[in-house]
C-alpha cells in the first residue's frame, strides 16, 4: 500500500476503512467486523474510528476486528472536543484504548474545534505521545485559520493531519487548505468520500459524467470517486463500507489511473467553487 510520510516521519498509508455508524447495532456487528478483516486482508490497514461513534461502540467492533493483528493495522482514532482539555484528553485516549484493545494508537485527532483551549489539547496530545499512548497527533473539522492557529502553538509543529470533508462535491478545500497543507507536507484525510450516503438520490454517484467516467473504464462510480481523491497529492481517503463488494470496490479503486479526459470530465461535472467557503462538514 503506498503511503505518505506524516511531519514526524511515520508512514500513514493513502487509503483506509471507516467506521461511523459502526458498533450501535448489535446485529450489524458481526458483518462490521468481517468487512474491517477483509479490508485488512486485502492491504486496507488503516482503520479510521472516533470516541463519538456509537459512543464507544465503533472502537470495540474495531477492537475485535484487529486482535491478534495489532501489528498490521494502522490505526486513527479521535477525542470529542468537549474532553480535549489537560485531564480529559488523558482519560478519553486510555478509555480508547481500552476498548480498542491496543496500547498505542497510531494518530489520535481533536474531532472538531470545541471551546476548550486549544493549547491544552496539544499540551496532552505531546504528553500522551511522550507516554507512548500516541504515535501522532493531528485534528479535523479544521478550516485554515484554525490551522494557522494550532500551528503557532506549542507542539503545534507536531500536528500530522487535519482530517476534512473532501469529495467530488465538496472541493472547497482546494482553495487554500489543501495547498496550505501541501506546501507544509501535513497530509489530510478525506472524509466521506462518497459523501456518506452515496444511494441518496441526486447524490454524488447519481452525477452523470462520473458515470460517464465509470463506464468507460468498466468500473462503478464509487470507485472513479474514490480514484479521483487518491490520484491528489497528500491527500489520505477513508471511506466506510460494511458490505464485502464495496470493500473489494474500494481496495480496487486504488490501481484505477484516470487520463486526462477523465479528469476534465470530473471537473466539468463537479466545478470548484468559484470561490473561497468556510469549510463544510458533516
Ligand atoms: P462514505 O465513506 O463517503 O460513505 C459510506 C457509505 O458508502 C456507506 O453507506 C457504504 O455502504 C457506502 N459505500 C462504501 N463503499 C461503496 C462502494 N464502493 N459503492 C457504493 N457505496 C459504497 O461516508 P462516511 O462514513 O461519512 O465517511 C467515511 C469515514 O470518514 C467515516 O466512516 C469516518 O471514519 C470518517 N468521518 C470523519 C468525520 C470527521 O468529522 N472527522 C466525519 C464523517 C466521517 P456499506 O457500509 O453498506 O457498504
Amino acid at each position: 500500500m503506498n503511503a505518505l510520510l506524516l511531519p514526524s516521519g511515520n508512514r500513514i498509508p493513502v487509503l483506509g476503512q471507516g467506521t461511523w455508524n459502526m458498533g450501535e447495532d448489535p446485529s450489524a456487528r458481526r458483518d462490521e467486523v468481517a468487512a474491517l478483516r477483509l479490508g485488512i486482508d486485502l492491504g486496507v490497514t488503516l482503520i479510521d474510528t472516533a470516541e463519538m461513534y456509537g459512543e464507544g461502540g465503533a472502537e470495540e467492533v474495531v477492537g475485535e476486528a484487529i486482535a491478534g493483528r495489532r501489528d498490521d493495522v494502522f490505526l486513527v482514532s479521535k477525542v470529542y472536543p468537549h474532553n480535549a482539555d489537560r485531564k480529559g484528553v488523558q482519560a478519553a485516549c486510555e478509555r480508547s484504548l481500552r476498548r480498542l484493545g491496543t496500547d498505542c494508537i497510531d494518530l489520535y485527532l481533536l474531532h472538531w474545534r470545541g471551546t476548550l483551549p486549544l493549547a491544552e489539547t496539544l499540551e496532552a496530545f505531546v504528553r500522551l505521545r511522550e507516554q507512548g499512548k500516541i504515535r501522532d497527533f493531528g485534528v479535523s473539522n479544521f478550516d485554515l485559520d484554525d490551522m494557522l492557529e494550532a500551528v503557532a502553538l506549542p507542539g503545534g509543529e507536531l500536528v500530522a493531519t487535519d482530517q476534512v470533508l473532501f469529495n467530488l462535491s465538496q472541493r472547497g478545500i482546494e482553495w487554500d487548505l489543501l495547498p496550505w497543507c501541501r506546501e507544509r507536507h501535513i497530509p489530510v484525510m478525506a472524509y466521506s468520500p462518497l459523501e456518506s450516503n452515496p444511494g441518496e438520490q441526486n447524490g454524488l454517484l447519481g452525477n452523470p459524467q462520473l458515470a460517464a467516467v465509470a463506464r468507460r473504464h468498466g468500473v462503478t462510480p464509487a470507485q472513479v470517486a474514490l480514484a479521483w481523491l487518491l490520484r491528489q497529492d497528500g491527500v489520505v481517503v477513508i471511506p466506510k463500507a460494511v458490505q464485502p463488494r464495496h470493500v473489494r470496490e474500494n481496495r480496487a479503486a486504488l490501481d484505477l489511473v484516470l487520463s486526462p479526459q477523465d479528469l476534465a470530465q470530473l471537473d466539468a461535472g463537479f466545478p470548484v467553487p468559484h470561490r473561497r467557503r468556510p469549510l463544510a462538514m458533516r
